[in-house]
């Protein structure tokens, strides 16, 4: 069997987010995979970027292909704004290009009873952080939601709704950018399939056998799907909908302070109306809640807490729901691993998989591993050690889709990507062969130097640094 080789191109789209352009070859045809493509924000630059992006993976797939190629495979991994917001903001281009086939996780699939449960207590509760969201600028007017200097329980808030295109801070008025990303999907491909763990497939476009793709996540398994720390034996169904209840009290409590209305809702208050005390009221605020011995007893903050607690395990759920791709070839027998944004519970569910084939095992795909797209731009719960310790081909690189630039990551106490830790892992295990989006290398793995480029060895001639990406080439 024909040996493949694999041209992997990580775009630079300016901000955090994942766009990678696959190109498998046996020297005569080509198979074209394309795997998500979208950055964090909303707003005229990033749509900007995106599109260019996209004309630039065009212009590609015509040199691949010798015309303007068609993807044999696109490949959404889950619905956050930066993996998708591509799909729709430049939706045109690629339906220029076309998609022979689209591959989308189970959770996407509408025929999925299971799945289309869970999206129904994801949309409650998205919905009902947005709306609390949306009150937040009051409260912060009201001098109520930040302590100065400090990122407030409104900002990780915000931070998260911004995976979905919700952040009051983008400048985009469509409510559900990833959800659209993933309808555009549907739309544009010929045959759309949605996988499930334990699946193998054949990569279309080239000889059957060539190049055998295996499903490792998200899993079926509520407690992996649903928690960082599994093993709590709750329903999905009962997780989910506890939270929505948990916004809905929330949501209630906080519209009680602005209209002085009567709320149906009131019956999730703590307390009788007649104990209530508007924020506007000058007379209250300034004899009793601000003095400073009250301090204790306010509970502004505790509120936003745990509204802030709910956005952090939305977000984990949603990492959690990547579809998880490793493509092994075949005759080589390297393997290249895709991880999208999966955190803890994906990755522990990978070794309770039942193949269908006794020979395959996890420690073997980890260890053929040549190629390792680290998850979730490298933070700190997206990558299992005792996985990355697996990976000990001498081979190994690995690629970050993170941009240092990024608002979410500068601000004080922003986010830590990539964690320390985890970067110092990566190292070991690749021996400094890692590739950043931004370009921005630390000197022990810094490719321009040529203390670094001995690391890579003969490796270094395929690396290809461009202005629209960088890209690696794993030969078969
Ligand atoms: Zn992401």
């Amino acid at each position: 069997m024909a040996k493949i080789d694999v041209n992997i191109k990580m775009y630079r789209v300016g901000e955090l987010g994942d766009c990678f352009l696959i190109h498998f070859t046996d020297g005569t045809a080509t198979s074209s995979v394309l795997i998500d493509c979208g950055s964090f924000r909303n707003g005229g630059p990033s749509v900007e970027r995106m599109k260019a992006v996209a004309a630039d993976i065009k212009t590609q797939q015509k040199m691949a292909g010798g015309g303007p190629a068609p993807f044999d495979v696109v490949v959404g991994t889950h619905q956050h704004n930066d993996h998708l917001s591509g799909f729709v903001h430049a939706k045109d281009i690629f339906a220029e290009i076309g998609m022979k086939e689209v591959w989308l996780s189970w959770l996407d699939d509408p025929n999925d009873e299971k799945a289309t449960l869970i999206a129904k207590g994801q949309r409650k509760l998205v919905d009902k952080l947005q709306k609390i969201s949306a009150l937040l600028p009051a409260m912060a007017t009201a001098g109520l939601t930040n302590t100065v200097g400090e990122p407030s329980a409104a900002d990780h808030i915000n931070d998260v709704l911004g995976f979905y295109g919700l952040a009051a801070a983008t400048a985009d008025s469509s409510p559900a950018v990833p959800q659209d990303g993933i309808n555009n999907l549907k739309s544009l491909g010929k045959k759309v399939s949605y996988l499930s763990p334990g699946q193998i497939l054949d990569l279309p476009g080239l000889a059957p056998g060539a190049v055998k793709v295996y499903v490792l996540g998200p899993p079926r398994d509520n407690d992996l799907l649903f928690d960082i720390n599994p093993g709590k034996g709750e329903s999905y169904e009962s997780k989910l909908t506890a939270a929505a209840n948990v916004a809905d009290g929330l949501h209630s409590a906080l519209t009680n302070f602005d209209d002085g209305q009567t709320l149906a809702e009131e019956g999730f208050f703590p307390f009788d109306k007649k104990f209530t005390r508007s924020l506007t009221d000058d007379e209250f605020m300034n004899s009793a809640y601000k003095k400073k011995e009250n301090h204790w007893k306010t509970i502004d903050q505790e509120w936003l807490d745990q509204a802030e607690q709910l956005a952090l395990y939305l977000d984990t759920y949603t990492n959690n729901s990547s579809l998880v791709l490793a493509f092994e070839l075949v005759e080589s027998k390297k393997v290249l691993l895709f991880v999208g944004d999966a955190q803890t519970g994906n990755w522990l569910s990978w070794k309770t998989i039942q193949w269908n084939n006794p020979a395959i095992s996890l420690d073997s795909l980890l260890q053929k591993t040549v190629f390792y797209k680290v998850g979730h731009h490298a933070s700190h719960n997206a990558t299992l050690p005792e996985y990355l310790e697996k990976m000990t081909n001498p081979d190994l690189a690995a690629m970050i889709s993170v941009d240092n630039s990024d608002p979410n990551i500068t601000k004080p106490n922003g986010w830590k990507m990539p964690a320390a830790n985890l970067y110092k892992h990566l190292k070991q295990q690749t021996n400094f062969r890692i590739l950043r989006m931004d370009g921005k290398y630390e000197p022990d793995c810094d490719p321009k130097l040529p203390e670094v480029q001995k690391k890579w060895g003969s490796l270094f001639a395929n690396i290809d640094d461009k202005a629209a990406f960088v890209s690696y080439t794993v030969k078969g």
